[in-house]
């Protein structure tokens, strides 16, 4: 015994060979030309081959030619340089069966510096190898899946950190920025505020929620977001004897922008039908109220004569010229009756809290062809968190559209140079005033009440216009306990101003 080695002096060697004899790894020794020399039962396990059999052979007898010839030449010149190897190989049993063996040799250098044997430890590793295998397949699948599925998808850990994706949300990085995920999210905490942490909390998630997001110089783009919390288990070591769990949200995007526009169209068609309709009716009412007021002044005319000649004749039987008229009054007065009758009523709308700026903002893309057309640029200055006024919608779209044609009709006809439109909003305490500034020629002083007249116009006779707008302008502001006026911008062109009050 080597009385300089404290090892040898409390395990003697007869326990080391037990160890190797009882040890549950596969171990082979062998000489340097990886002949084997001794094997333990464990080995004799594995390989199905009893010690008579095996001792002697090379341990190429294990060898299975599918291992690429790389791998050992690899291992060798490894080995030939003393440093142990460590590699996965396949194997083959006596019974003709492969399995993959997780081996490790390490060189045994002698006293001359020689490497008189190699130590071999190997162990089957073919059930780790098929489970790692599916879970890496199933894992390839599900990417594969999600990857092509048309909408984005990302996984984002308890901090918000982006941990999965695919290839759509891929391709919003590209559009929206470094991390779409992130704004979308700050959107929707927004939007979401209280109910966002219950629907974590509670791990219910949300559905559908839109979002828009408009960044500096670029259009609207509108996502549909949905969200789910899922727990895993943690798998690092230091969860090994204390499970814990961690929580990935699951959100799915679609980009639902064009859907958006569709429907945005088919709302602003709609709009542009129903205010059309609404003026054809307006059109009509005045038409037939104008006539019907203009024949009144003859009929009462026709009614004091008849009553004149009535009393002349004394009460006595009517002569024919006064049969005459009374008949022709009748007439008329059916007539008159028959016109009224005719008189379309106006549709009932109900009251309802309204954004003006929206409404505007409606009117200004209903008249965007025009502007175009006659190059005018616009300022849109609408006010930020603009009270709700309680109000008829449809109404109050016809007074700013008629404000702005005017505006339009304004400007075309001055032919200027300058060519501007400006629309802005202001919030009062008590009242939200609406601007509408043209660079027209102005309205002359003593048209700046009259404008308001009824069949009153400024306008060519080539126009057909029968000069209601402002008329009819005013009648809804009135009807929401409004006002508006109209006066000259110093700089030339006119001002209309609306005032309606707030709820
Ligand atoms: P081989 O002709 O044996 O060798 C292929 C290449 O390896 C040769 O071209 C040569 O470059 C190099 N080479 C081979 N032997 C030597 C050597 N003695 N010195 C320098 N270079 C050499 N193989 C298995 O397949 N399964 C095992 O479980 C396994 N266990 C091993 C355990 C130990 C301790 C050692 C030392 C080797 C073990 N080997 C094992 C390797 C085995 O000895 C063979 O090298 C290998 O199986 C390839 O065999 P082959 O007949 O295809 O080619």
């Amino acid at each position: 015994m080597d009385e300089s080695n404290p090892t040898e002096a409390t395990v003697p060697l007869e326990i080391f060979k037990q160890v190797v004899e009882q040890a549950a790894l596969a171990i082979s020794i062998t000489d340097a030309q990886a002949h084997i020399l001794y094997s333990n039962p464990a080995f004799q396990r594995v390989t199905g081959y009893d010690v008579h059999e095996i001792t002697g052979n090379n341990e190429s007898l294990l060898s299975y030619k599918v291992t690429p010839k790389i791998v050992y030449e690899t291992m060798w010149a490894q080995l030939l340089r003393q440093r142990p190897w460590n590699g996965l190989l396949v194997n083959r049993r006596k019974d003709g069966n492969r399995y993959l063996a997780d081996l490790t040799i390490t060189p045994v250098v002698g006293d001359e510096g020689k490497t008189t044997h190699y130590l071999g430890m190997h162990r089957d590793v073919t059930e780790v190898h098929r489970l790692e295998r599916q879970v890496q397949n199933q894992k390839t699948l599900i990417e594969s899946v999600v990857d092509a599925a048309p909408v984005a998808i990302v996984m984002l850990d308890d901090t918000e950190k982006v941990i999965l994706d695919n290839q759509e949300y891929k391709k919003l990085i590209g559009e929206l920025g470094p991390e779409p995920a992130a704004i979308l999210l700050g959107a929707l905490h927004a939007s979401l505020g209280a109910d966002y942490d219950n629907a974590k909390k509670s791990g219910r998630g949300f559905v559908g929620r839109e979002v828009r997001h408009a960044a500096e110089g670029r259009k609207a783009r509108w996502f549909s977001c949905s969200g789910s919390w899922i727990e895993e288990q943690d798998s690092s070591a230091d969860a090994f004897y204390e499970p814990a769990r961690r929580q990935y949200m699951l959100m799915v995007i679609q980009d639902i922008t064009a859907l958006k526009e569709q429907q945005e169209a088919i709302r602003v068609t709609a709009l542009r039908a129903m205010l059309a309709e609404q003026e054809r009716i307006q059109g009509l009412r005045e038409v037939l109220s104008g006539a019907i007021f203009q024949l009144q002044g003859p009929f009462n005319m026709l009614a004091a004569a008849v009553r004149m000649l009535e009393r002349q004749n004394g009460g006595n039987p009517a002569d024919s010229l006064t049969a005459s008229l009374e008949e022709a009054l009748a007439q008329g007065n059916r007539t008159l009756e028959t016109l009224r009758a005719c008189v379309p009523s106006q549709a009932e709308e109900t009251p309802t809290l309204i954004d003006l700026n929206a409404i505007l903002k409606d009117m200004l893309r209903l008249v965007t062809p025009r502007l175009l057309a006659d190059g005018i640029t616009v300022e849109w200055q609408p006010a930020g968190n603009i009270p709700l006024i309680p109000g008829r919608p449809t109404r109050l779209a016809s007074l700013f559209k008629a404000l702005l044609e005017n505006a339009l009709d304004a400007i075309h006809e001055s032919r200027g140079e300058r060519r501007e439109l400006k629309v802005s909003t202001t919030a009062h305490p008590d009242r939200v005033e609406v601007l509408v500034e043209d660079s027209g020629p102005g309205v002359p002083d003593e048209w700046r009440y009259k404008a308001f007249e009824p069949f009153f116009t400024t306008k060519g006779a080539e126009r057909q216009h029968i000069g209601m707008g402002l008329t009819v302008a005013q009648e809804v502001a009135a009807g929401h306990g409004g006002l508006i006026s109209l006066d000259n911008l110093p700089g030339g062109g006119c001002r209309a101003c609306v005032q309606l009050p707030v709820a």
